[in-house]
């Protein structure tokens, strides 16, 4: 059965989407609490060991930081290298999930030749797995913070991910974010945009893109 859309949203030429909490998946409080115990946390002050892990996470996205003073910021101390490499692994672990719903939403819109650019706020090595991930290819183009020198909502992060689309007029481009205040940017720009919610129905709403129920 094909499920038409009610109502007719205008035309897009070019979708810039976000990674965590679209496309992939939050992390679990099971992934937490073991890179938190890998960090040397507690698990009963999982929520303190995330507070810190954000509050130094910033610089590290736009990459400012590099992996140890990252970890030197969040343990209180220099880890050794071993240890270091197993929290990189876990932290990248952690945002490489993905929501299959959304995927098989990006596989439709590649079909119909919708050009999609990835701008994400990730460090190097989320960056360099995402790079990696199956879904990759469907993309334009992949932008990260760390690459790029600064983090959403920096607007030269929406300028440089429209001229990654190919499209002139931000009016026809689509930005879809699960933060609020990545949207209101990306609106002062000039771009439409979807404040996600965890609704796919949302995002192929807007991509006008038939639904095929079995
Ligand atoms: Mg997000």
């Amino acid at each position: 059965m094909v499920t038409a859309l009610s109502h007719q949203p205008a035309e897009i030429d070019a979708v810039i989407f976000d990674y965590n909490g679209v496309i992939g998946l939050h992390p679990t409080v099971p992934m937490w609490n073991r890179l938190a115990e890998l960090a040397g946390w507690h698990t009963d002050q999982l929520g303190l060991f995330q507070t810190v892990f954000w509050s130094a996470r910033e610089p590290y996205d736009s990459g400012e930081s590099s992996d140890t003073d990252f970890w030197i910021a969040v343990l209180g101390h220099r880890p050794a290298p071993e240890l270091l490499n197993q929290l990189r692994a876990v932290d990248t672990a952690m945002w490489t999930r993905t929501d299959h719903r959304v995927v098989a939403l990006l596989h439709q819109a590649r079909r119909a030749d919708l050009p999609m650019v990835l701008l994400s706020n990730a460090p190097h090595p989320v960056s360099e797995a995402l790079d990696e991930s199956h879904w990759r290819t469907l993309m334009t183009d992949a932008l990260y913070s760390a690459r790029l020198g600064m983090n959403k909502p920096q607007p030269d992060t929406y300028r440089n991910a429209l001229a990654a689309t190919g499209v002139h007029d931000p009016g026809r481009v689509l930005f879809v974010d699960d933060r609020a205040d990545n949207c209101q940017a990306a609106a002062r720009l000039g771009l439409r945009t979807l404040h996600y919610t965890g609704s796919p129905a949302d995002i192929e709403d807007h991509l006008r893109i038939a639904t095929v129920a079995t």
